[in-house]
């Protein structure tokens, strides 16, 4: 296809605004997927996704569409709509010469939209506005396309309306694509550059790699070379997903579309990284690539320790298919074997623990999520750590922690409630701004380690769900942050040491101690259970001794009860855990982990 009859786009939303309901018409009006093969969010592969209704990864796919006696190629890009994935959503968008911007018009805009938005903009894009779901008795596009045009600067009359739905108006937003969005541009002639906006693990053809043409063209057979690592590779198949993958005899200049190396791991074809011919190659990589880096990280635990083994397999499994995630084996007094991971942030993490039970089957604790702190020694030496149990306590001259800038979008009824939130979170305002009458935006500095300890349910339960956030990574700061431990009986208890700030240390001191206290057992002897840092105590409980003697129950006589009492009592042992001379069942460590 010749570039001037491609339009590469994609859809930016927030998150339930109906992305994948529009493309799911979009793919059902051009053709490409018939009626009778039509199902529910057709685009959404993983099970995960569908059921939570979110897009992990994002695809691409190809749809014929006739306008003024030609016949276009238009390439929909998926791109991922949450936070943690902003680097794949840059790449997607990189991809791209436009952008359909789709705000439910019975919401309005959301954090998400906006977070996109920037970032379609940044990347030159033409936003298309559209208002969808106008089927919704709630609907009020009049209103929202109002707050739409203000915020990209064009006439209330321009944005489109359309229900991804029943499909209202989804012919008119083809014929806008066509019209509106640039036909890409490269060099024909120059030597092959493709940039990588995706890829994907499948388990029969490895690796597929999604890529978007930019300069010259690749054919298959060809050896073709990953300009970061220099790596080569026989290029197995190439072709366009119509949405089933078609093998194509090769991909030109602005064309988009997919590559099968026989590669088994993702990370040998990385996002962003730009694909040339091995032979009489470019020069010069695109701009723009980046390793993804892990900004939250938390320790996994089998909660039977003969899963460990488990545990390895699966995650060397899940690494083949995500590139971010990262692991190293790591061992706790309390936990035993684990694994400690890194991720790109919070619903990373949640996506990780529920793929690991969901698809593997296993039972597992996640410690509480830790942020990377950069400890300066007294003797000028630093540290990063992104485990409590790496502190070097005793020899901490200074701690740098990781900020972010948030953005919350919410009605204005409950600004003072989290304006209050963001107070006792240690954020600073940056700004306030009224999007319409009603809603507001709210920006604020804050350490990320205070937004991974639960502050999105905070948010969510005191704005009655109706706010959104989001946030962007902003450099490191000092504070002044103090490492909690927890001990029994004088032994520390590696799992639940925090870093926390020094105003926060005494609450969380107590609060761990209370929590014990009340999950573990009485022993036939005294057991203090202490918060401190370092050597000073900040919070104390007691559990009193107890003569535990279960036999005792039995008077003489039964002997069959006497036998069952004392096997129940091995169970019992089996699952406990010796911290210096104190059993403690695990279930203690998990509850008091988990906050229940
Ligand atoms: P995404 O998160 O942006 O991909 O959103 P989905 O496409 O998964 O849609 C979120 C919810 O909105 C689903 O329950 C859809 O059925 C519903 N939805 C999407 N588009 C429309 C629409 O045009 N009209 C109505 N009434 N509901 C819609
Ligand atoms: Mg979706």
């Amino acid at each position: 296809t010749p570039p001037s009859q491609i339009r590469n786009f994609c859809i930016i939303a927030h998150i339930d605004h109906g992305k994948s309901t529009l493309a799911d018409r979009m793919l059902q009006i051009t053709g490409v997927v018939s009626d009778r093969d039509m199902r529910a969010q057709y685009l959404d592969r993983m099970d995960i996704e569908r059921e939570r209704g979110i897009t992990i990864k994002s695809q691409a796919v190809r749809m014929p569409w006739s306008a003024d006696g030609d016949t276009f190629a238009l390439n929909m890009i998926d791109t991922p709509g949450h936070v943690d994935f902003t680097y794949e959503v840059s790449r997607s968008l990189a991809a791209c010469e436009g952008a359909i911007l789709l705000v439910d018009a019975a919401q309005g805009i959301e954090a998400q939209t906006l977070a996109n938005l920037y970032l379609a903009l940044e990347n030159d894009l033409h936003i298309i506005p559209v208002l969808n779901k106008i089927d919704l008795p709630a609907a009020d596009p009049d209103r929202f396309a109002k707050e739409l045009a203000d915020l990209i600067g064009g006439k209330p009359e321009d944005v489109l309306r359309v229900s991804g739905k029943t499909g209202v108006g989804v012919e008119e937003l083809l014929d806008r694509i066509v019209q509106d969005i640039p036909a890409p541009v490269g060099d024909a002639d120059a030597p092959a550059r493709a940039m990588i906006f995706d890829s994907v693990y499948d388990a029969y053809r490895g690796v597929v790699t999604y890529v978007r043409m930019v300069d010259g063209s690749l054919s298959p057979r060809e050896r073709i070379q990953m300009m970061s690592t220099h790596a080569n590779h026989e290029l197995l198949e190439i072709g366009v997903s119509s949405p089933e993958p078609i093998p194509s005899k090769g991909l030109g200049v602005g064309e988009v579309g997919y590559l099968i190396t026989g590669v088994k791991d993702v990370r040998q074809s990385k996002v962003g990284d730009t694909v040339t011919s091995s032979r009489g190659g470019a020069t010069e990589a695109l701009a723009g690539y980046t390793d993804p880096k892990p900004m939250v990280f938390s320790g996994i635990y089998p909660i039977d320790g003969s899963d460990y083994a488990e545990l390895r397999e699966a995650l060397d499994k899940l690494k083949l298919s995500d590139a971010s995630l990262q692991y190293e084996p790591e061992t706790s007094v309390a936990l035993g074997f684990g694994f400690r991971c890194g991720f790109l942030g919070l619903l990373h993490l949640e996506i990780i623990t529920e793929r690991l039970s969901r698809e593997f089957g296993l039972d597992l604790i996640t410690t509480a999520p830790s942020v990377i702190y950069e400890v300066t020694t007294d003797t000028g030496e630093t540290v990063t750590v992104t485990n409590p149990s790496e502190y070097p306590d005793g020899r901490v001259a200074s701690v740098a922690e990781p900020m972010v800038k948030t953005a919350i979008l919410l009605p204005k009824d409950y600004v003072g409630t989290v304006m209050e939130l963001c107070q006792s979170r240690r954020g600073s305002l940056l700004g306030m701004e009224y999007f319409s009458e009603e809603r507001v935006e709210l920006r604020y500095r804050m350490p990320l380690g205070e937004i991974v300890f639960d502050f999105f349910d905070h948010l969510k339960s005191k704005t009655q769900g109706y706010a959104s956030l989001d946030y962007e990574p902003d450099g490191q700061q000092e504070a002044d942050l103090v490492k909690v431990d927890v001990l029994l009986q004088g032994d520390k208890v590696d799992a639940f040491s925090a870093i926390v700030h020094r105003d926060k240390a005494y609450a969380y001191g107590t609060l761990m101690t209370e929590r014990l206290r009340k999950l573990i057992p009485r022993q036939n002897f005294e057991v203090p259970i202490q918060a401190a840092i370092g050597a000073r105590i900040i919070a104390r409980e007691t559990i009193r001794a107890l003569r535990k003697d279960v036999l005792a129950k039995c008077y003489g006589g039964d002997i069959s009860r006497k036998r069952k009492l004392l096997e129940k009592q091995k169970e019992g042992k089996k699952r406990m855990k010796m911290v210096g001379r104190v059993e403690v069942p695990q279930e203690a460590f998990i509850a008091a982990l988990s906050g229940d």
